[in-house]
């Protein structure tokens, strides 16, 4: 491995990945460095929407006399807006493998019905946002059509129903592994990366950065003419190790899903609401099942602040039973939950959040070359990793000439299978290192609905000449694996 670099990028989460991939195409010799795993961060635990960012407008329509108090905010929402749609239509193009459509729909009550022109509107707006790429198939139902409606038998005041919105979101299939897909486009063209390895140290020195590396088997640095940090909920712990600890930029927001099995009626259908606090609530299919939320609540940045609580399980409960009282789910009828927290930028009183999804150069708040993202999206990774890419050339000559972003990669194994060819590729080709790395994050089976627990043993033993496992080495990595469904997932079976 190289010493000096031209950027080292600190996390191996969406937005560290498209960074990666965007600084190394534009010539920067660039290093990636994650703690655990790549993807295992907050983009594990999302609702793996790639949005088409209605909800961004409805933010910003609101009424006019909260435009005119903060156009800042509307101007910002309706620019998410837009990015959210190009995303969408880049993203399904680059990698349709990845995504899958998904019909939503949305009721309109007494308390949340527009007019029909509204949402022609706003679906108008969106779809100029893309040129129209990919269809929205925007679908305005009467009363009667919306009453009628499979996927809304059983909800609350359905006779009281003035229609629906029906239309087409994206979901991620398995976001962990557009990370990893992200990371090893970004390798093949040249950039390095390592996973379990932290950053533990950032020091200035004449004009570089002195990182610290550290890994189990010990620590190491490395120089870098620039640091960019894409550590997520975490940017922060990263400015003050390079001994700035005053500047904030970042607040964490906590959310959490549930899955359970709905009625066969919304079975591949979506449905989206708002709670009483404005919050977006999902049901959301996968596979069989639906995962539905998110809850939102405050972090506190303890890692126990990324796990599921069951105050928020019985929440999404309630939420939902309000919605569906005919439903009558009960906690044993919850099979798992997850909780991320949400890197969201600070705002301007330096208490609540802001809606911006932005770089940030450090340079003139004493961080020379030290670069940071906030607030970032799984849905608009790529506009993130340019947006860096061009915060990082206003200072900085890349040491080598440009190349291609995305070079195709050698076909991969079936990655929805255990098989012996699906292992190897993960660990051989992939840097898988546990048997969460390989079952979650390089194999989609570990989303499946026992989270993976079925496969332990086999693929532990499929994985151990590869990683020269002993027995009891195997054993540890089952148990380990077993023992995160339960504590990071809350696991209710066997
Ligand atoms: C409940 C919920 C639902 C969501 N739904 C959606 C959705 O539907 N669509 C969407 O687009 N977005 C969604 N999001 C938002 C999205 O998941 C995140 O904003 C995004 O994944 C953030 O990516 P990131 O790379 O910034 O952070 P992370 O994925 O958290 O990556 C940061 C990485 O930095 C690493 N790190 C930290 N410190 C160090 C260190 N010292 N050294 C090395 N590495 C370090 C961490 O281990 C971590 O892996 C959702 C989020 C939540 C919580």
């Amino acid at each position: 491995m190289s010493e000096i670099y031209d950027t080292v990028v600190v996390g191996g989460g969406i937005i560290a990945a498209a960074a990666g991939q965007h600084l190394a195409a534009a010539g920067y010799r660039t290093l990636l460095v994650e703690r655990d795993d790549y993807g295992a961060g907050t983009s594990s635990k999302t609702s793996r929407l790639q949005h088409c960012g209605l909800g961004y407008l409805s933010a910003a329509s609101g009424s006019l006399s909260a435009f005119l108090a903060h156009p800042r905010v509307a101007i910002e929402c309706f620019s998410l807006m837009r990015r959210s749609m190009q995303g969408r239509a880049e993203f399904v193009r680059l990698a349709p493998e990845r995504v899958k459509p998904v019909t939503f729909i949305i009721p309109l009550t007494p308390e949340n019905a527009i007019p029909r022109w509204k949402a022609r509107l706003a679906f108008g707006l969106m779809a100029a946002s893309d040129g129209g790429q990919v269809p929205l198939d925007l679908r305005m139902l009467s009363s009667e059509e919306a009453r009628a409606h499979p996927a809304l038998q059983g909800m609350a005041g359905l006779r009281d129903i003035r229609g629906a919105m029906s239309f087409t979101e994206y979901q991620y299939h398995w976001p962990e592994r557009i990370v990893v897909d992200t990371v090893m486009k970004a390798r093949a063209i040249g950039m390095e990366a390592l996973n379990h390895t932290a950053v533990s140290g950032l020091k200035r020195e004449d004009d570089v950065w002195r990182v610290t590396l550290t890994e189990a088997q010990g620590s190491r640095e490395v120089l870098a003419r620039a640091v960019v940090n894409c550590a997520g909920v975490w940017v922060d712990e990263i400015t003050a190790m390079a001994g700035a600890p005053h500047i904030r930029k970042n607040i964490g927001e906590k959310g959490t899903n549930i899955v359970v099995r709905l009625p066969e009626t919304l079975r591949g259908i979506g449905f989206e609401t708002v709670t009483a606090a404005g919050a977006p609530f999902y049901l959301i299919p996968w596979g069989e099942l639906h995962y539905v939320g998110p809850w939102d609540s405050a972090s506190d940045g303890r890692p126990e602040g990324f796990r599921p609580t069951e105050t928020e399980i019985l929440a999404i409960l309630d939420q939902l039973g309000r919605l569906f009282p005919g439903f009558g789910l009960k906690r044993e009828d919850v099979l798992y939950a997850w909780a991320g927290v949400r890197p969201r930028s600070l705002g301007q009183d330096g208490e609540s959040s802001a809606p911006a999804v932005r770089e940030h150069d450090l340079t003139d708040e004493g961080l020379p070359n030290v670069f940071t993202f906030t607030g970032g999206l799984l849905m608009t990774h790529r506009d993130a990793g340019r947006r860096l890419t061009r915060a990082v050339a206003r200072r900085l000559k890349p040491s080598d000439p440009p190349g291609p972003l995305d070079v195709p990669l050698p076909p991969l194994p079936n990655m929805d299978e255990v098989t012996e060819a699906s292992v190897a590729h993960a660990i051989v080709n992939e840097q898988a290192h546990t048997l969460s790395d390989i079952l979650r994050r390089r194999l989609s089976v570990g989303w499946g609905p026992d989270l993976g627990r079925c496969h332990a043993e086999t693929t532990a033993r499929l994985a151990a000449s590869h990683l020269g496992w002993t027995q009891e080495d195997m054993a540890a990595q089952v148990t380990a694996f077993l023992d995160e469904t339960s504590t990071e997932f809350s696991f209710q079976g066997n």
